[in-house]
């Protein structure tokens, strides 16, 4: 059953061409994150190229790329610099195993990550996707735990609302409802910390009177409590720093990281900042630890690592946790876990790309001022009826929608609010890609004024388009 009537088609009617390639689509691939039920009437959008922030269908409709593709795309499409590292990669090492063997591109960008990542971060170990960055990180810490002979601390401590993936480990320290309902036989069972979220729509949250960091030091007393009562059995506490993007771009105030870090060090709990979505510049700072002036035990990075060209993802840890590790091979304390592509020449070229492009200029100079458009091109919707809250941090702007703001009373999510605002958006050339009621702006960061004020105009309109009755 459709709530959403079938809408007009997003795009100017698809040339056989592309029709063909969408009948070939839905024959065969199962895409993901999808009811694929939705695209009987709903249409799959071919891409035949990209170039910067454009994407560019078979039939030349050039659509505005605002959610970076899935927050990866940090410098825009196929940009020059990256191109350049991956085709001179490409014509001298493809891939070779990382285990006995070594390569320069994965030693330059553990040098380069150690150097830019928080202070005492000092090893690098690969993985090839968000999801399996977090597993290592889990892993590490009980492993920790169990060699310097705590092997009873093997529980995780995670925040309410929070994402860190979707395979099975990383999955149970999440806290996205119907993920954790549909998988629950499989998963984690972790110690759950009331989330710092400061947004007004949270049930019980922040009165309208109190600033975001007095609300996000009064929930980290609670959180402290449960630390304290679980310390003994916790490896970890696992958060996304400052924002919990996939949980509807919810944030918080960098206090409740610096009480947090604080707390793991007197109760010895490892913390693990999962900077897989905001690392690499999006909040305003390289690393959201950044803006609070920690260093996790654990950092995961992945998404922005190679500027949305190839798989890649990253877990760095400090020399505590690495030396528990190093010994004679006979005690068997050595770390358990690889994948075949672990460290792989290609990805680890385009992230050496990515982070030559960052020392190309001031970006996050460049970021914060693009944020401050971002908020002032918005100011419409801070008066709409409909809107509960805009909130922002660095290259990340979130609307919320609301049936009634003042009672704090959401659309229901069979409305699919969300996904009207994205039909629309597509419409008028920007791809939006709503977190059910909320919309968020998180463009490449080579966005141009003028670019960056049209996805504005249209994010207004499908405010506007999305909360007609
Ligand atoms: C996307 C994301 C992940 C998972 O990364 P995948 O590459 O999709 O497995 C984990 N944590 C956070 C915070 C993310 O945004």
């Amino acid at each position: 059953m459709n709530s959403v009537p079938p809408a007009a088609p997003a795009l100017p009617a698809a040339s056989p061409r592309s029709a063909d390639l969408i009948a070939r689509s839905r024959a065969v691939v199962w895409h993901p994150c999808t009811q694929m039920k939705d695209h009987e009437w709903l249409p799959l959008v071919p891409v035949a190229k990209a170039e910067g922030v454009w994407l560019e269908t078979p039939d030349g409709h050039r659509i505005i790329d605002a959610v970076s593709s899935w927050w990866t795309n940090i410098f825009g499409h196929r940009h020059p610099v990256i191109v350049e590292h991956l085709k001179r990669q490409l014509d001298t090492l493809d891939h070779v195993l990382l285990a006995g063997f070594t390569h320069e591109p994965v030693v330059s960008l553990s040098e380069k990550l150690v150097a830019l990542t928080p202070e005492g971060l000092s090893r690098c170990f690969y993985a090839d996707n968000g999801s399996s960055a977090v597993e290592v990180a889990l892993k590490m810490s009980v492993h920790y735990w169990r060699n310097v002979g705590r092997p009873e601390k093997t529980r995780f401590a995670a925040l309410s609302n929070g994402y860190h993936g979707e395979t099975l480990g990383a999955l149970g320290v999440g806290d996205t409802g119907l993920y954790r309902d549909t998988y629950k036989s499989l998963l984690l069972d972790p110690v759950v910390l009331p989330s710092p979220d400061c947004s007004l729509m949270q049930v019980g949250g922040r009165g309208a009177g109190e600033s975001w960091e007095d609300y996000s030091r009064r929930r980290f007393a609670d959180a402290r409590q449960i630390l304290e009562a679980h310390a003994d059995t916790l490896a970890a506490v696992i958060v996304e720093p400052l924002v919990q993007c996939a949980g509807g771009m919810r944030m918080y105030h960098a206090i409740w990281l610096k009480l947090l870090r604080e707390a793991c060090d007197a109760l010895g709990i490892h913390l693990i900042a999962d900077e897989i979505a905001t690392g690499f510049g999006r909040t305003g700072q390289l690393f959201a630890c950044d803006h609070a002036n920690i260093t996790p035990d654990f950092i995961c990075l992945s998404k922005g690592i190679t500027g949305g060209t190839l798989p890649l993802a990253v877990t760095l840890t400090n020399e505590r946790v690495y030396e528990a590790f190093y010994d004679d091979y006979a005690t068997g304390k050595a770390f358990l876990h690889s994948h075949s592509y672990t460290g792989n020449p290609l990805a680890c070229a385009a992230a050496l790309g990515t982070l030559a492009v960052f020392d190309q200029c001031n970006w996050m100079a460049i970021v914060r001022g693009l944020g401050q458009l971002m908020w002032t091109q918005t100011a419409a919707l801070r008066q709409h009826p409909q809107v509960a809250e805009v909130r922002q941090q660095g290259m990340i702007l979130a609307v919320e929608l609301a049936q009634s703001p003042h009672q704090r009373a959401p659309y229901p999510a069979a409305d699919r609010r969300g996904l009207r605002a994205y039909q629309h958006a597509l419409t008028r050339g920007v791809l939006l890609r709503p977190l059910g009621n909320t919309l968020y702006l998180m463009p490449p960061y080579v966005i141009t004024a003028a670019e960056l004020g049209r996805v504005c105009d249209v994010l207004i309109e499908a405010v506007d388009v999305a909360t007609r009755p």
